[in-house]
């Protein structure tokens, strides 16, 4: 399909309908104005006739037959207003035989005359050009034949002037149409291109940043929608930018990541096949080296396709009925050997029992041992992480405290967006506490942070206590894999 201009929307849209608009009042006036003077014209020639038929009836009243005639032509002679109108009197046989310019008359073409010969009203009217090609109006009105040279009375006046005067006023008022149709062009073709100019701009500098200078920024042309649209494409920008940026640290910090466990790895393989001679502590030692990092690896696999389900709306949960102290408790409990390596204190205060809920069992425990994880990893050694777990209303409450570096107050509402480090001193990818999040949200519940620099940070999860019905659809029975596999 043709691209089409705003520009030439607005001359069909808009200009097209004013121009139509205008040409039809300067038609409407025209057809008024004339119609208007042709019945003005029409009306004085009546009532000339009107006027001058009640005198011949006077006359014909007071008057002896043979002067009749006599007085009939010293009137149509010194007609008083023969500078206006011609005045012509027509015997029976349809013949022109007085006329107040004294000019004879060619008789044969008298439509008017015909015309009032035919209708009963006994009138007549000619609106056309007669043998000099002048325009001319003609009304003949038949008169009661008082002798054979006086049936009919003919009134023609010139209309040269009066379209003359139709004319130049359907000129002038074309004229102040074409001039208000100038205006609307100039004026809107201005306006127009204070919009298109800068919308071209602006379409420049966003294909610009799509082509990945995220740096470039647009200058705010206006104060109007079009500014408004710059700033927002400017934002948009500011947003890439920071994603982009998110994702170059994610990409070396997940790097990174990886390549701790698999040095590790290598470095106790490589050891254990150079040496002939080891011991059976040495083999133990490395090999359990080497089944801890793989484990970690592959927990670190499992957080990326976890959050790859996630952004691909593949991500989803087997809810069943479960008791979430079992599951806390397995978490503490596999967190509490590696806090005691790294010097930290771990006080779980477990609570007599819990509302039994349903939930995703094994997705619950990743949150868990997400968040202890985050907590160990960002206290230092001699810290305290203290784990809470309490019923409130129909809530399910399970605080994780620790007194390690905390978060400054900018990055506190960030932290749970994907790719998010606010500490680049400790491993991790920054994707831990987003996957938590989606998990707690699927179920309905939410996390929230508290936290201060150098002081510490709580983090709080709720979980309704829930029943089978308030959650997400579930797929059938079928679909489900064995409980302890999870379906995503
Ligand atoms: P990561 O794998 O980097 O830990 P997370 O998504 O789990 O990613 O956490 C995002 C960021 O939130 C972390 O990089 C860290 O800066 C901050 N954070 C999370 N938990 C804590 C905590 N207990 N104490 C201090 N900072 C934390």
């Amino acid at each position: 399909m043709a691209l089409k201009s705003i520009t030439t929307r607005w001359f069909l849209n808009s200009f097209g309908v004013i121009f139509i608009i205008l040409a039809t009042v300067v038609t409407i006036s025209g057809v008024a104005i004339h119609n208007y003077y042709y019945s003005a014209v029409k009306e004085v020639l009546n009532n000339r006739a009107s006027m001058v038929d009640g005198m011949m009836i006077r006359y014909s009243e007071n008057t002896v037959t043979s002067n009749f005639y006599t007085e009939i032509r010293s009137y149509v002679e010194s007609f008083p207003d023969k500078n206006m109108m011609e005045l012509m009197t027509i015997n029976l046989n349809g013949e022109v035989t007085l006329t107040s310019s004294g000019f004879s008359y060619n008789t044969q073409n008298l439509p008017d005359y015909t015309m009032a010969l035919n209708s009963s009203s006994g009138e007549g009217l000619y609106i056309g050009n007669i043998e000099s090609g002048e325009k001319v109006m003609a009304v003949t009105r038949l008169v009661t034949p008082i002798n054979s040279e006086f049936s009919a009375m003919r009134f023609v006046v010139s209309l040269e002037r009066v379209d003359d005067a139709i004319r130049n006023m359907v000129l002038t008022i074309a004229l102040a149409a074409l001039a208000v149709l100038a205006l609307v062009l100039v004026s809107g073709l201005f306006f127009i291109q204070s919009i298109v100019r800068p919308v071209r701009e602006i379409g420049a500098a966003a294909r610009q940043i799509a082509s990945g200078d995220l740096k470039s920024r647009i200058a705010r042309v206006s104060d109007d929608e079009l500014g408004v649209l710059c700033e927002t494409i400017n934002f948009m920008a500011d947003e890439l930018e920071n994603t982009e940026k998110m994702k170059n640290e994610f990409i070396s910090s997940v790097s990174h990541e990886l390549r701790t466990p698999l040095t590790a790895i290598r470095g106790w393989a490589e050891t254990l096949l150079d040496t002939d001679n080891y011991d059976a502590a040495t083999l133990k030692k490395g090999m359990r080296v080497i089944s801890a990092e793989t484990e970690r690896l592959s927990g670190m696999v499992e957080e990326l396709l976890d959050f790859s389900r996630i952004q691909n709306g593949r991500f989803s949960l087997v809810f069943q009925k479960l008791d979430l102290l079992a599951e806390l408790g397995e978490a503490v409990l596999i967190y509490t050997e590696k806090a005691r390596r790294e010097q930290i204190q771990v006080i779980y205060n477990e609570p007599e029992m819990l509302p039994i809920i349903y939930g995703d069992k094994n997705r619950l425990r990743q949150v868990f041992i997400n968040v202890i994880d985050n907590a160990i990893k960002y206290s230092d050694p001699g810290g305290t992480v203290k784990i809470d777990a309490f019923a409130r209303d129909d809530d399910i409450f399970i605080s994780v405290a620790d007194n390690g570096c905390g978060i400054a107050p900018e990055d506190l509402p960030k932290i749970k967006t994907k790719f998010f480090k606010a500490n680049h001193t400790r491993r991790g990818s920054g994707i831990g506490l987003a996957v938590a999040n989606e998990i707690i949200q699927m179920h309905k519940g939410s996390i929230d942070i508290e936290s201060t620099l150098g002081v510490g940070t709580t983090v709080l999860i709720r979980i309704p206590v829930n029943s089978p019905e308030d959650l997400p659809e579930q797929p059938s029975l079928l679909e489900r894999k064995p409980e302890n596999e999870q379906k995503l």
